[in-house]
């Protein structure tokens, strides 16, 4: 890894989000409308200025950079426009970095400078119709055949399901019950028997396409297999990565409707002055700074850890769910700051208020989350089923 300073960190941050105002403010409300993700031009253009690979190796044409400059640049693009930022997200955050970290020498050449330079992109399919916070009751399986592996099942609620050239299926490998079966395989949009379902009228996350992904018999190459059965605790432990990237989703949720009730407080007025004024408003923006840089130093010290490799669960557990709770609270709360102004579309407060929701449900809910921090915090295990 080259030598970084924080200097580099503001640099990345402030290129981001200068990047974010120019470009995607202008197009973030008619994306969210039509329900359209970037094109793959504009996709490619944040691979050509590096934002793609910030967590990636250089060999694969990315910058090597601490994990923790990514979370920068998704919280800047995430605070203006969550359909760009969910690609920067999936490069750097999500299925990707399964691919970085566990996957073979060949699998890394083969997959990764394509994500990095923006030219393809990834989802990580899990969930299924009747597995979502269960997980490891997954259906979706890979036989083995005399003509070699074969993938069937379908997945539920799958984020740039449709949209992406890559797939992270998590299936079972062996015919062992729970987690013990599962492993992973890449499939690539093409293949014989990948089909979608119709994009999903998602209450938030317009723009970022979701789906119904179906495998009907598909043959999987071996040299598609990230991981092999057995190996799922190594699988999960990478989910920590994309939990990180999903509560700095909901932190930029949070700090864009705190700056933007600060300033409006500021200019309304009622009553013959400046709403701020008013003790009532004063303690609803107490409340919300209160709640977003609390979130913002949990989701820190989690992502010190994923510098260092794989950050700790319970780090990051706290941090995911302090961040999707408190993102839901402030987003609330700058729609009652803003009056009317902040139900109508025009102002984007209800947009940052949809998407909150969002967050939260996706990569585990906060419910689940809070069964792991107490299962880490306390060293048991808490088995769900018995
Ligand atoms: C916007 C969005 C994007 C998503 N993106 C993806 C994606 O890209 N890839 C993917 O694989 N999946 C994705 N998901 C799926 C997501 O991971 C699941 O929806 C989530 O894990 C919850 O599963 P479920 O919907 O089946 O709800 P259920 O598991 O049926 O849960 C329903 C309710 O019961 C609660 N509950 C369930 N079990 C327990 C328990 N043991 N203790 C306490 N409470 C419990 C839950 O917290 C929830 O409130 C996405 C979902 C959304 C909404």
């Amino acid at each position: 890894m080259s030598m970084v300073t924080i200097d580099d960190l503001q640099d990345i941050r402030r290129l981001a989000a200068s990047v974010a105002h120019d470009v995607y403010s202008p197009i973030a409300e008619e994306l969210d409308v039509s329900r359209t993700p970037i094109s793959l031009e504009q996709r490619e253009e944040l691979g050509k200025l590096g934002f793609l690979g910030i967590a990636h190796e250089e060999q694969y044409g990315g910058s090597g950079s601490p994990f923790s400059y990514a979370l920068a640049v998704i919280e800047e693009f995430a605070k203006v426009c969550r359909p760009a930022a969910f690609q920067i997200f999936e490069a750097n955050t999500g299925p990707a970095q399964v691919i970085a970290r566990i996957g073979s020498l060949e699998q890394r050449r083969r997959w990764l400078p394509g994500i990095v330079s923006g030219a393809h992109t990834m989802a990580v399919a899990i969930s299924e119709p009747d597995a979502g916070s269960a997980a490891t009751d997954m259906k979706t399986a890979v036989r083995k055949t005399p003509h070699g592996l074969v993938l069937s099942g379908s997945k539920r609620w799958i984020s740039n399901g449709g949209e992406a050239d890559l797939y992270l299926v998590y299936a079972r490998l062996a015919d062992v019950p729970g987690s013990k079966g599962i492993g992973a395989v890449v499939v690539e949009k093409g293949m014989e028997g990948l089909s979608f379902g119709p994009s999903e009228r998602l209450m938030g996350f317009r723009g970022i396409p979701s789906a119904d992904v179906i495998f009907d018999d598909v043959r999987i190459p071996e040299e598609n297999v990230v991981v092999q059965a057995g190996d799922f605790k190594k699988l999960f432990s990478l989910f920590s990565l994309e939990r990180l990237g999903n509560a700095t989703m909901s932190l930029a949720l949070g700090q864009a409707a705190l700056d933007k009730s600060v300033k409006y407080a500021q200019e309304r007025t009622a009553f013959g002055k400046e709403i701020i004024e008013f003790q009532t408003i004063q303690t609803m923006l107490a409340d919300m700074v209160l709640d977003v840089d609390g979130a913002r130093l949990l989701i820190d010290r989690a992502a010190r850890s994923a510098d260092e490799g794989v950050p700790d669960p319970l780090h990051v557990s706290l941090a995911k769910c302090a961040a999707n709770e408190m993102a839901k609270r402030v987003t609330d709360l700058a729609i009652q700051i803003h009056g009317g102004n902040g139900y109508t579309e025009e102002y984007g407060m209800e947009r940052l208020h949809r998407d909150s929701h969002g967050w939260a449900i996706a990569g585990g809910t906060p419910a689940m989350q809070r069964t792991r921090i107490v299962s880490e915090f306390t060293g048991r295990r808490f088995d769900q089923r018995a």
